[in-house]
């Protein structure tokens, strides 16, 4: 399995150890699952929560059981996080808020997640000279330039108004009181501080920009494993009323456009930057599939069509419904418009390129959905209402 695998230069890699935090959500289960099934790596696994890398915890008889640690600690407050790091080669920091749902109703957790409680994270790595690998969103780009432009204009076909790139695109965020923006605006504070302590204390560092990763595992489905008032992502969202027969919610009609790239493709890329770090030092990568740009009302309509196919239930009458953003996410919600990844810097860098059609990383996360939850959704709904 192991032997004989060789970077993109050709030289030979050498088994690390990665501290992992945030390894039980949902990138850190498929990372996990990666670097255990085809690389000679150990994994530190530090999160609050292991329920999504039970499977890999358990038994002790799993051929990489001696790769792969949990360590149940939060690193808001635990002092053997620094121990860790320094243990490790690697420092890969995942924990995060992340869901919209949370930017405008607790825009302070989302600030003290994404930008406080990761200072520590990149203390300990500059300070002990270990590489740091830190996701961040490319919600950093916020709006694009062409948002900006008159509904008519020609110039929102052109590329140069709304293609993302890491080296010149600025992060467009809308005023304080859309409190939305506290996300990316926490995001690229902290992306500024890593670079500076590239600039300033030579840290060597790689900040990864997913573009709307998703698959199995992604979030939660609402009073199934996560609570009934929760709102998860749009995949899990869908899900969720495809699942229970509901018509999915668009959002202010459903016109926001976004590029969705399987998990799968995107964990390639990761493992890219980890076993080349010659490559992946010092760059911001944008991580998504440009292919496969859809409206919110299309990813609508293709996951209809989608799930009926994977559960061979027909669709009901009315599949879509339209609801405000104030009433599904209450005050201060704003969006991002347009979401297309530059791919110049990680082709250059890495010669990573997407694989997989919306159409098929669709059928095979909504099969896993059916498979999972259905059973659970019917025996949830069949309970007699408490009188
Ligand atoms: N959205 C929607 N219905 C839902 C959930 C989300 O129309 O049930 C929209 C949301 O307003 C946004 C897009 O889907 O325009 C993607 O939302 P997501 O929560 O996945 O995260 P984002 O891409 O905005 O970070």
């Amino acid at each position: 399995m192991a032997s004989g695998r060789v970077d993109l230069d050709g030289k030979p890699i050498k088994p690390i150890t990665i501290c992992m935090i945030g390894a039980g959500g949902f990138i850190g289960s498929h990372l996990c699952e990666k670097l255990m099934a085809d690389t000679p790596h150990k994994v530190l696994a530090v999160d609050v929560y292991n329920d999504k890398i039970k499977h890999l915890l358990e038994p002790s008889s799993l051929p990489w059981a001696d790769r792969i640690q949990f360590h149940r600690l939060n690193i808001k407050n635990d002092s053997r996080l620094e121990g860790l790091i320094r243990m490790a080669d690697l420092t890969i920091n995942l924990a995060a808020i992340c869901t919209p749902a949370d930017y405008n109703t607790r825009p302070l957790d989302t600030i003290y997640s994404n930008f406080i409680d990761a200072l520590p994270v990149v203390k300990y790595c500059s300070e002990n000279g270990k590489r740091l690998i830190h996701f961040s969103t490319c919600e950093v780009y916020g709006k694009t330039i062409g948002a900006f432009l008159p509904k008519d204009s020609p110039l929102r076909q052109d590329p140069n108004y709304y293609v993302l790139k890491e080296d010149a695109s600025p992060c467009i965020f809308g005023p304080i009181e859309k409190q939305r923006w506290s996300y990316a605006c926490a995001k690229q504070l902290i992306e500024r501080l890593i670079y500076a302590e590239g600039a300033e204390n030579g840290l060597e560092f790689t900040i990864v920009r997913p573009f709307n990763w998703i698959g199995p595992r992604m979030d939660f489905i609402p009073g199934i494993d996560g609570p009934s008032e929760g709102v998860p992502r749009v995949l899990a969202c869908f899900s969720n009323n495809l699942l229970r027969r509901e018509p999915l919610k668009l959002v202010d009609g459903g016109q926001s456009q976004r590029t969705f790239v399987y998990i799968r493709d995107a964990i390639e890329a990761v493992l890219l930057m980890i076993e080349n770090p010659a490559r992946a030092n010092g760059h911001i990568f944008n991580v998504g599939n440009p292919n496969n740009e859809v409206t919110v009302r299309q990813l609508a309509e293709m996951m209809t069509q989608v799930y009926s196919k994977v559960s061979g239930e027909s669709s009901i009458e009315t599949p879509t419904i339209d609801v405000s953003s104030k009433e599904f996410y209450g005050e201060g919600y704003d969006d991002s418009d347009k979401r297309i990844p530059d791919m110049t810097i990680i082709n250059r860098q890495l010669g990573w390129n997407p694989q997989t059609s919306l159409w098929d990383l669709l059928e095979s996360t909504l099969t896993y959905q059916h498979r999972t939850y259905a059973e659970a959704i019917k025996k949830a709904t069949s309970k007699p209402v408490a009188s």
